[in-house]
């Protein structure tokens, strides 16, 4: 069975389609579960055109429940959100995912610092820094924010590999050191076809840590990050023969908050 648990809604203010289109697709590709990831609120003036604002939040849980209601007898459709990671906004983000039942959190780290370093705007910054510098760093914030107990799945796992700034050194370590957090918490990391739709031109994340995580039995979801409906399901003939070559015969699937796993 496959499931694409990252997809969008104009909410965002960066994503296109109504959530029915996105359910029409899934159901044209033969995805056979879905559910919707929209950006978390945060507090004011950080990144605010990226995301959801506050007062967003109702109409985006009608939203859902609508598309729910209506596709019930076709498609299950779950309730998640995907939120970022930003040390002292903890309480904040904390207090969104409290107030609502989401079927499962996702956990985002798009910032180190104040700096978007997934952003195309930014993209000058990656010049003036060293490139095992920022994996180090991000490979911290990853860990910190699954051990922080906010999150059930881990979003595109190497994000910082993006652009194509990929490290000569070694990172094995920084892989190990985010997987024992993942694991520690009992989380599931995501396996993200976006990665193919960008420079790098590769699935988050990279074979070597999905079997690494496959060595430590960590669970996988799978994920197309979807912004638009004709990008539900991308890509996935090419993530499901790369995990089972890994070892992988199932994937995660969430309903309010509690994991189960189903064969792929
Ligand atoms: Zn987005
Ligand atoms: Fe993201
Ligand atoms: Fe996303
Ligand atoms: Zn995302």
């Amino acid at each position: 069975m496959l499931i694409d648990y990252h997809m969008h809604t104009p909410l965002c203010g960066h994503a296109t389609g109504e959530p029915a289109e996105y359910a029409e697709r899934a159901l044209e590709v033969g995805v056979g579960e879905i559910g919707f990831s929209e950006h978390n609120p945060m507090p004011r003036t950080f990144d605010d055109k990226w995301r959801m604002r506050p007062q967003h939040m109702e109409r985006y849980v009608e939203m859902i429940d609508e598309v729910r209601e209506r596709y019930s007898r076709k498609l299950p459709i779950k309730l998640g959100i995907e939120c970022d990671f930003r040390p002292g906004t903890e309480e904040y983000v904390r207090d969104t995912i409290n107030q609502r039942q989401f079927d499962y959190v996702i956990g985002s780290v798009h910032y180190i610092g104040e700096w978007v370093f997934d952003s195309p705007e930014e993209l000058p910054a990656w010049e003036r820094r060293d490139v095992f510098e920022v994996w180090r760093e991000y490979f911290d914030l990853v860990a910190r924010a699954a051990n922080s107990g906010m999150f059930d799945i881990m979003a595109h796992p190497d994000l910082c590999k993006k652009f194509g700034h990929v490290p000569k050194q070694d990172c094995s370590l920084l892989f190990a050191t985010f997987l024992s957090a993942v694991k520690k918490n009992d989380l599931t990391l995501e396996i993200s076809t976006a990665g193919l739709r960008k420079p790098v031109k590769e699935i988050y994340p990279s074979r070597t840590m999905i079997e690494m995580a496959h060595k430590l039995d960590i669970p996988i979801s799978l994920a197309s990050d979807a912004h638009d409906p004709a990008e539900v399901g991308f890509a996935f003939d090419q993530a499901v023969p790369l995990v089972r070559s890994v070892g992988y015969t199932r994937i995660a699937r969430y309903s309010r908050r509690k994991r189960e796993l189903v064969p792929l």
